[in-house]
């Protein structure tokens, strides 16, 4: 296969990284003629934003370069993965946008390739059996400063070595009796090139994708290579945590007969403030019940961004303008939050909802009167057309919205005040009606009938707040989310992660009444509540009984904009 014209496949200017740049350079140099990446995830928990960063990374290579991007499930620790994980797995990649057109491949197909090319590593004398204990396997490995010690199995003989790793295959030894090793260097300065594991015995696993074929596992380390070059991975892009693990990737491609030679290279990993993303916590966040799942909005999950709303094309941006360096960096959550805000402020539809509802009644409206307000479903975008409020003597406003003792600088109402409704009448506070508590539970206005969806010449109304019609308001509940922790970096200085998370981080409002216009809305659809932000239809969500995840706030911009 000839080199394509990178030219003409070159991605948009600002988009290009070192990745980018090796990879045209081995395209223009002839070293490749296409190119093949691989996402590897290990299907031992759900994928979050991290993820995400390496899928669009891989796959959009995949796409700009007119390559293919395998997706392939490292699934060599059978004790923590599972089926579940393997399918929401594919869910959320397909979700994120991106498709391998049956490239579904696991690390697993390979165990028998793998014990294959195990063998013939024993025969060339490049590993050993070795009966050490995970302990004393330890001990002999040194540290940092010291180097370690041979094994006293390193030198058994090759024919020994077959025989004995032939009995681990069959069964025939206890879970940590013995393991195969790599017999590479104890010397040397990277310790992951002390003669590392290549095999572990595990019994009684059922394995997701092999059954209880299998006793012995094969470790990442050596899984990984093989599987790229089985797979004709050319570039196989890690994070950062595998630098020094590279010079072990090539030792296996370089002592072994592999179809190519895929070339590791690694980027700085995605870190988000006010959250985590090891799996590890995030699987103590659901197994203790700290969330609601793995799907909980309040997570960094894909299933968790999803429910909250997140849009794929706002995460792939995302991805995008954070870039791909070797750089350590902790990113800050509202770079992603404004990304969003801005998709979906071009993409969702307008609608009113009250979510702590104030009655007030429009003394001098006929009560047996209605009107038909039009309002725009998106401001910035006529086409979308527009729904009708019905509007009447009685409407819901928010109770922030009415100060009986405004702070000095309020806008909206007050008493003896004038506010206009949104697209409808300017109203002026009459009377406060209070409970024998004192707490206000109803207004009293009158409206201006020269005002209707206008400012008539010469009247100016600052403030406008948002309403429903009393007669056809629909009841919701609506999810306020939070961040989950209460600091940037949780667990930072030694303490345990959960003393940080934030205890608000849910609010569940019941007693929420939205326009009729949303009744019918279902899960997934999403709005922008005017001056409350953007919101989503919960999964959860039924005709009767509607629920509304918040997504992201909204800076309330349009206060002082015309009516
Ligand atoms: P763990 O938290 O258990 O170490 P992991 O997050 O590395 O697991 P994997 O399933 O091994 O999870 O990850 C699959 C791929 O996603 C790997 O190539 C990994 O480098 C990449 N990846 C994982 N987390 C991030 C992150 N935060 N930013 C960028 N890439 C990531
Ligand atoms: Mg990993």
């Amino acid at each position: 296969m000839s080199a394509p014209q990178t030219a003409a496949l070159s991605p948009a200017p600002g988009k290009t990284n070192f990745i980018r740049l090796i990879i045209e350079q081995d395209l223009a140099s002839g070293k490749h003629g296409r190119i093949h990446t691989r996402f590897p995830p290990e299907p031992n928990g759900y994928l979050h934003i991290g993820h995400a960063k390496s899928i669009v990374l891989n796959f959009g290579l995949a796409e700009d370069y007119q390559g293919q991007c395998n997706l392939r499930f490292d699934d060599t620790n059978p004790h923590k993965e599972n089926i579940e994980f393997v399918q929401a797995i594919e869910a959320d990649v397909r979700w994120l946008g991106y498709r391998w057109g049956g490239r579904t491949y696991f690390a697993s197909d390979y165990f028998q390739q793998l014990h294959d090319y195990a063998v013939d590593l024993i025969r060339q004398g490049l590993a050993y059996v070795c009966d050490l204990s995970a302990e004393e396997t330890r001990a002999y490995r040194g540290t940092l400063t010291e180097p370690g010690r041979d094994s006293p199995y390193r030198n058994r003989t090759v024919e020994e070595n077959l025989d004995l790793f032939a009995r681990m295959r069959a069964g025939e030894f206890p879970d940590g009796a013995r393991t195969l090793r790599a017999r590479i260097d104890m010397a040397s300065p990277n310790i992951n090139l002390r003669d590392p594991v290549l095999y572990r015995i595990k019994h009684g696993v059922t394995h997701h994708q092999t059954g209880s074929e299998w006793c012995l596992y094969p470790m990442y380390d050596y899984t990984h290579p093989i599987s790229d070059a089985l797979e004709g991975i050319t570039h196989s892009l890690c994070t950062l945590e595998f630098e020094d693990h590279r010079p072990l990737y090539d030792w296996v491609i370089d002592h072994l007969d592999l179809p190519c030679k895929p070339r590791q290279i690694e980027f700085s990993r995605l870190n988000l403030e006010y959250t985590v993303m090891s799996k590890r916590l995030l699987t103590q966040l659901v197994s203790e019940g700290h969330v609601e799942g793995w799907d909980d909005p309040r997570l960094p999950t894909l299933a968790g961004l999803r429910r909250r709303g997140y849009t794929p094309a706002a995460i792939r941006v995302f991805c995008d303008r954070i870039g791909i360096t070797k750089a350590e960096n902790r990113v800050e959550m509202s770079l992603l939050e404004n990304t969003v805000r801005e998709d979906l402020d071009a993409s969702q539809e307008r609608r009113l909802a009250v979510l702590h509802p104030l009655k007030v009644v429009i003394e001098d409206y006929p009560a047996d009167q209605r009107e038909t307000i039009e309002l725009a479903n998106h401001p910035k975008d006529e086409d979308r057309g527009a729904r009708a409020l019905d509007f009447g003597r009685e409407v819901w406003i928010d109770r922030a919205d009415f100060a009986a003792d405004p702070p000095k600088g309020y806008k909206r109402l007050v008493p003896g005040g004038e506010v206009r409704l949104r697209g409808a009448y300017v109203i002026r506070c009459e009377r406060v009606i209070k409970d024998a508590e004192g707490d206000v539970i109803e207004l009293r206005c009158s409206h201006d009938p020269a005002t209707l969806g206008r400012n008539p010449e010469g009247r100016k109304v600052k403030g406008v707040i948002h309403w429903v019609p009393a007669a056809s308001a629909v009841r919701a509940e609506v999810r306020l989310y939070d961040r989950l922790f209460a600091v940037p970096t949780p667990g930072a200085g030694g303490g345990n992660f959960l003393d940080d998370l934030n205890p608000d981080s849910l609010r569940t409002l019941t007693g929420c009444l939205v326009e009729l216009a949303l009744r019918g809305a279902r899960p997934g659809d999403g709005f922008q509540f005017e001056r409350e932000g953007y919101f989503v239809v919960d999964p959860e969500s039924r005709p009767e009984h509607l629920i509304f995840n918040r997504t992201v706030g909204l800076r309330d911009t349009w206060a002082s904009q015309s009516p």
